[in-house]
């Protein structure tokens, strides 16, 4: 009975009980859903009529092995059967915990230890009172003001919420905290001067932090800085390219923590397993989550290089316990599922695909600059953005109130792709597994978008 009226009315049930989570709510009330989304197939998802769309965002960033991914529930059944949960508070362990974390260390070397939590808001809330903790154990209790960037997006909750560092994230819900700091945006398109080259404006930017640290308190009371490889909620924003050398070399002059980001960038997104490799990043404290189980169960986990986990163990005597954990902590059916998503990223040789269809997808891409909607296309391996403005020649944006980027979207959604617009920026970020025919077709949809909104 409950699925025969779901079928009938499912606009009026979806609104009249589901509190969606970033949805304008006042349009929902009144227009309920934009998607009812029914299943799933490679790259491909079905709406409740049948009606077929290519996921060209991967859901959130996050199902780079695409919607039907057999092996992955498969993994998760078995698991369900063995043992469906248990925790590993009080220094318990399951089989599929301890084998992912080694399956992790040995993709990131550089980190020694695998902290798990269940999704990247936590895992950020997580690296943040470790930078606290950490300081605190080095008897360096000024030393807590954590540098982010504006259009940075680290996650939604207290802590992580505050490293966001865009503006409708925090109004009203009384974000950042104390101790959080925004530097600029490292936009050339939108914010190099008139006549400064990308190299001058990353200088700048690195003048304009290494200024705010000292304004700050400089090593006494600077702790870390933290950076998505690519800004991605933010716009899909690429540095250039001598930014992070010189970022690094004030992180490291001011005895500060590099924290990598590495919730949408890592597992293959950039061409590399790590956005830190295609980059030159090299972190203290590097978040996963979203592709690491793709985004079929929730999960998130945070590495620590040797030296930081030290200083947590001489606290952790002290108190007699790390207090921080999870109940879904290292949660085992999720964790065997990423295990099964890391075999498969090492047998189908995912990393390598990507880099084999980048060139193609990047060919077809940049056709786009000659849309006269267009300003700008940036980004890397399988993310990017096109970015509208109402001059090409002046990059001047369109007014805000018009929401063409949300057209393009709406389009999009009518020709059967699924984009996001960020503003005025459409974003793409299809699942690592699309082939160099499905990147035309992609392409083609989102084509047909564009000239609709003209
Ligand atoms: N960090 C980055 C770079 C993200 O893109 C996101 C989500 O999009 C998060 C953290 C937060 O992850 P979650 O939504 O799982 O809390």
């Amino acid at each position: 009975l409950i699925r025969d009226e779901k079928k009938r009315d499912s606009k009026t049930i979806a609104r009249s009980y589901h509190l969606p989570p970033t949805t304008n709510l006042s349009t929902h009330d009144i227009t309920g859903p934009t998607l009812h989304v029914q299943k799933g197939n490679g790259i491909y998802i079905y709406d409740d009529e049948g009606k077929e769309y290519i996921e060209g965002m991967s859901g959130l960033w996050n199902v780079s092995l695409g919607f039907s991914e057999k092996r992955l529930v498969e993994a998760a059944t078995k698991q369900l059967n063995e043992l469906p949960y248990y925790h590993l508070f009080s220094a318990k362990a399951h089989d599929p915990a301890i084998d992912l974390a080694e399956g992790l260390i040995k993709i990131a070397p550089w980190a020694s230890k695998v902290f798990f939590a269940n999704s990247g808001s936590e895992a950020n809330d997580t690296v943040v009172k470790m930078v606290w903790y950490y300081n605190n154990a080095l008897d360096r209790p000024k030393k807590k003001k954590i540098f982010s960037r504006i259009k940075a997006y680290h996650g939604i909750a207290v802590g992580s919420g505050s490293l966001t560092g865009i503006p409708k994230n925090h109004a009203d819900f009384d974000l950042p905290i104390k101790n959080i700091y925004h530097t600029s945006c490292p936009h050339y398109y939108r914010y190099g001067r008139e006549g400064e080259s990308e190299e001058e404006y990353a200088t700048r930017l690195a003048e304009e932090f290494e200024k705010m640290v000292v304004e700050q308190g400089g090593a006494e009371e600077c702790a870390a800085f933290i950076a998505e490889p690519v800004l991605g909620a933010g716009g899909v924003i690429v540095p250039p390219k001598t930014y992070y050398a010189k970022m690094q070399a004030i992180v490291k002059k001011y005895d500060m923590l590099w924290i990598d980001d590495e919730v949408i960038c890592g597992f293959g997104r950039l061409g590399d397993m790590w956005g830190a490799e295609t980059l030159d990043i090299k972190p203290d404290i590097l978040v996963s989550s979203k592709a690491i189980s793709n985004a079929y169960l929730p999960l998130s986990c945070v590495m620590v290089a040797d030296n930081v986990y030290q200083v947590l163990v001489t606290q952790s005597k002290k108190h007699g316990v790390f207090a921080h954990g999870f109940t879904g902590s290292g949660h085992p059916v999720a964790c065997a599922v990423a295990l099964e998503v890391l075999k498969i990223y090492e047998e189908r040789a995912i990393v390598q695909h990507v880099k084999d269809v980048v060139p193609h997808f990047w060919e077809k891409l940049k056709t786009f600059e000659g849309h006269p909607l267009v300003g700008e296309v940036r980004g890397i391996g399988l993310i990017a953005a096109l970015e509208c403005v109402k001059d090409k020649a002046t990059k001047e944006a369109f007014d805000a109130g018009l929401g063409v980027g949300a057209k393009v979207a709406e389009f999009a959604q009518t020709h059967g792709l699924i984009v996001r617009n960020l503003g005025d920026s459409i974003a793409l970020c299809p699942p690592l597994i699309i082939t160099e025919a499905q990147i035309d077709e992609l392409l083609s949809r989102l084509s047909k978008a564009l000239d609709d909104t003209l």
